[in-house]
C-alpha cells in the first residue's frame, strides 16, 4: 500500500473559510483550501491513498492528486510504503517551561529608574527571563548607561527598550550600545525624526527601529498584523495550550501597581510593598492564563489563531464567558476569518463603541 503524509511538523489549522497548514521548523505558512485540510487530515490517518481515490469520482480524484502535488511540491510532506508508515509518529503538542513568569513589562513613571530599580531588588528574578522596558520620556546618554548597568546586574536573560528619541541616538552611538549591553535584543525608539529599521546584522547586535510614531501611553500596544505571524514550534505550542500574550507575563505599570498587562486595570498589589512572588501565586492573577484563541468570540474561526498573538488589554467587549473572562476578539485586529478578508480595524463602526471607551480616539485620529 502506498500513503502520503504531512510532516509532523507541519500543522494543518482549519478556518471558516480556509485552513492554514504550518512548517514549524522552517517557520512558514501556506493557505490552503478547506477541502484540502479535509484530505490531509484522511490520509494522515493512515489511510492509503489508492483507497481514498476509491471514495472520489475522476474530477474530485484529480483534485486530490494536485493536493498532494502541492504539499509535496512544498515540501511539506512525502509518501511512505507499508513499513515506513509505522515509524511516523505524531509531534508532541503540549508546552511547558521551567520558568513561573517569562515575560515582564516595566513601565517607566514618573521617577524613570523606580519601578525598575525596586523590580531587580526582588529577591526571586530567576523566574523572569525577558524584560520589555518602557520610557515615554527621553534619556540621557549617562541615564541610558545607568539601565543598562541595572539590566546586566540581574538575572534577566533579554530586554527590549521602548524608548523616547533623543539627540545622541545616531546609528554610531546605537551600534556601540549593542555591542556593550549583551542583554539587550531590541530598541524601540519612538518620536523620531525619521523612520527607519536596522535589523540585527553583521556588527549590529540588535534590532533597532526608528519610529515617527510618538507614545506616551500604553494603547499602543495590542495591534494585530499578519507581518508579526512568524511560526516556530515553541510559539505555536504556547498558543494552542495557553494564552499566547499573557501565560507567565506579568507586568509594572507606571504607579507601580502589579498587573497582568498595562492596559489591564486590576491590579494584584504595587511594587512598592507587594512582592512579584505573592502575586504569581494568586489564582486570580492567572485566571487569563489558559484562556486560548480556541475560546474567544471569531478568533476560534480563524486559521491564524495559533500563530497570533492575542490581547486581552483591548478587545471588541461584546463577549464574558461564565467565569466572568472577557472572551471578545481583540480590537486592534482587522482580520474577518468568515470572508478571509482584512479591512482597517481602526474605521470599523463596530468597534467605535470600544474605541469609545478605551479613550483611543487620539490615537486613530493619528493612525489615519
Ligand atoms: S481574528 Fe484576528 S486576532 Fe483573532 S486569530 Fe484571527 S487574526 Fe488573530
Ligand atoms: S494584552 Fe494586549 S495590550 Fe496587553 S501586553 Fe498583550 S497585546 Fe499588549
Amino acid at each position: 500500500m502506498k500513503y502520503f503524509k504531512t510532516y509532523e511538523n507541519c500543522i494543518v489549522t482549519s478556518g471558516y473559510k480556509r485552513s492554514l497548514i504550518s512548517d514549524l521548523q522552517f517557520g512558514y505558512s501556506e493557505f490552503i483550501p478547506n477541502s484540502m485540510a479535509e484530505i490531509i487530515k484522511r490520509l494522515n490517518s493512515n489511510f492509503p491513498i489508492d483507497l481514498l481515490y476509491e471514495e472520489f469520482d475522476n474530477d474530485d480524484r484529480e483534485i486530490i492528486k494536485e493536493y498532494i502535488l502541492f504539499l509535496e511540491s512544498k515540501s511539506l510532506g512525502q509518501y511512505y510504503d507499508d513499513h515506513d508508515i509505522l515509524r511516523f509518529s505524531e509531534m508532541e503538542k503540549s508546552f511547558s517551561s521551567p520558568e513561573d513568569i517569562s515575560n515582564i513589562i516595566i513601565e517607566a513613571g514618573i521617577d524613570p529608574f523606580l519601578n525598575l530599580n525596586r523590580f531587580v531588588s526582588q529577591e526571586n528574578l530567576i523566574f523572569c527571563k525577558n524584560l520589555c522596558l518602557i520610557f515615554y520620556e527621553n534619556l540621557t546618554a549617562e541615564e541610558l548607561y545607568q539601565v543598562k548597568k541595572i539590566i546586566e546586574a540581574s538575572s534577566l536573560y533579554s530586554v527590549e527598550i521602548i524608548i523616547k528619541y533623543n539627540h545622541f541616538m545616531n546609528e554610531e552611538f546605537i551600534k556601540m550600545f549593542g555591542f556593550e549591553f549583551s542583554k539587550l535584543t531590541k530598541l524601540y525608539i519612538h518620536s523620531a525624526p525619521f523612520n527607519k529599521e536596522i535589523f540585527w546584522e553583521g556588527n549590529n547586535l540588535i534590532d533597532t527601529i526608528f519610529s515617527k510614531k510618538k507614545i506616551n501611553n500604553f494603547k499602543s500596544c495590542g495591534s494585530v498584523k499578519s507581518l508579526d505571524f512568524g511560526v516556530n514550534i515553541p510559539k505555536f505550542t504556547e498558543a494552542l495550550n495557553y494564552n499566547s500574550c499573557l501565560h507567565k507575563k506579568i507586568a509594572i505599570d507606571k504607579d507601580g501597581n502589579i498587573c497582568n498587562c498595562p492596559a489591564m486595570n486590576k491590579s494584584y498589589g504595587n511594587i512598592k510593598d507587594t512582592t512579584l512572588d505573592e502575586v504569581i501565586f494568586d489564582v486570580d492573577f492567572k485566571k487569563y492564563w489558559n484562556l486560548t484563541k480556541d475560546y474567544i468570540e471569531v478568533c476560534k474561526d480563524c486559521e491564524f489563531r495559533y500563530i497570533c498573538t492575542d490581547c486581552r488589554g483591548y478587545t471588541e467587549r461584546t463577549h464574558t464567558n461564565g467565569n466572568g473572562l472577557d472572551i471578545s476578539k481583540p480590537l486592534k485586529c482587522g482580520y474577518n476569518p468568515y470572508t478571509g478578508e482584512w479591512e482597517d480595524w481602526s474605521t470599523n463602526s463596530l468597534k467605535e463603541k470600544a474605541i469609545k471607551y478605551y479613550e483611543m480616539q487620539d490615537l486613530i485620529r493619528e493612525i489615519n
